[in-house]
Order: structure tokens, then C-alpha cells, then sequence
């Protein structure tokens, strides 16, 4: 699964640079590449007709590109410390709960999923609550992404 960064980072990339990123581009480079190699291009040429250009189009996109900002997803939870709202954090370990106050207030916690007592009608495993971006609580299967179940009502207990 991409992480935030990963989606914002590549709407960043094709909003700024739709030609480098653009299908043709690429077939045209790599056929460029393939004549270098059989000596039929000149390199100097080839890289004197794609970087000078690209390297305007850097310096502008650094100069007048938005800095991306990143989708937050809260937890529908309030921080203990400070009473400000958590938002779902990537570490090195998976997600966690961090406080929106951040940096003056540096509450975290681990994500719990709470696991109820119910099974998924689709393959038997545990249900568990989780939130969607906006907090809402639903009830998905803890073998999520492996199995899709997902229903905004409790599903039927059952042992
Ligand atoms: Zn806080
Ligand atoms: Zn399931």
C-alpha cells in the first residue's frame, strides 16, 4: 500500500512535470537511449535537448510549486494532554496516534484496533472497528487488505 507521502508525492510529479512523466516521453527516451547505444545518436545532443529545458522547469517548479501537503487522517480521538485532535502517523513500525499539536504537544500512542466479537461473513476472521479519514467508526475484518469486508453496521456476534 503507498503511504500518503507516496500519493502525494506522485500528484506532485505529474502535476509538475506532465511531460517527463508522460508515457511518450518515455518511449522516445529509451529509443533515444537504444540509438546511443548502437552509436547511430550523439549523446552530447540528446542530453543537450532534454536538459537545459528540464532544468528551467526545476528551477521554476522549486521556485513557485505549493509545498505538498499531506492528506492527515484523524482518529476521531482527542489528545489526553492537550485536548487537540490525533491524526494517524507512518513510522518505521506502522502506523500510530500523534498529536495535531505537534511540535508543542508530543502525546503519541499506539493504534489499537479493537477487535470485537464477531466474525466476517466473508472469511471468518475477527471483526474489528476501525475509523475512516474523517473518524466515522465502521466494522472491517482484521485480514483487511487481504479481504475487503466492511459494513457501517455491528456485524451479528457470533462465537
Ligand atoms: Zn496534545
Ligand atoms: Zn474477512
Amino acid at each position: 500500500m503507498p503511504t500518503a507521502l507516496g500519493f502525494a508525492a506522485c500528484d506532485f510529479l505529474i502535476k509538475y512535470f506532465p511531460d517527463v512523466f508522460d508515457y511518450k516521453f518515455t518511449a522516445s527516451m529509451e529509443n533515444s537511449l537504444d540509438d546511443i547505444a548502437t552509436g547511430t545518436r550523439n549523446w552530447k545532443q540528446t542530453l543537450s535537448e532534454f536538459y537545459p529545458p528540464f532544468e528551467k522547469k526545476l528551477d521554476s517548479v522549486l521556485e513557485k510549486a505549493d509545498r505538498v501537503k499531506l492528506a492527515v487522517e484523524y482518529a476521531g480521538k482527542k489528545c489526553p494532554k492537550c485536548g487537540k485532535e490525533l491524526v494517524v502517523r507512518t513510522g518505521r513500525f506502522g502506523k500510530f496516534l500523534a498529536c495535531s499539536g505537534f511540535p508543542d504537544c508530543k502525546h503519541t500512542e499506539a493504534l489499537v484496533t479493537e477487535v470485537i466479537n464477531a466474525k466476517c461473513p466473508e472469511d471468518g476472521g475477527d471483526i474489528v472497528i476501525r475509523r475512516t479519514k474523517k473518524g466515522r467508526v465502521f466494522y472491517g475484518c482484521k485480514n483487511y487488505p487481504k479481504c475487503k469486508y466492511a459494513s457501517w453496521t455491528k456485524p451479528k456476534q457470533s462465537v
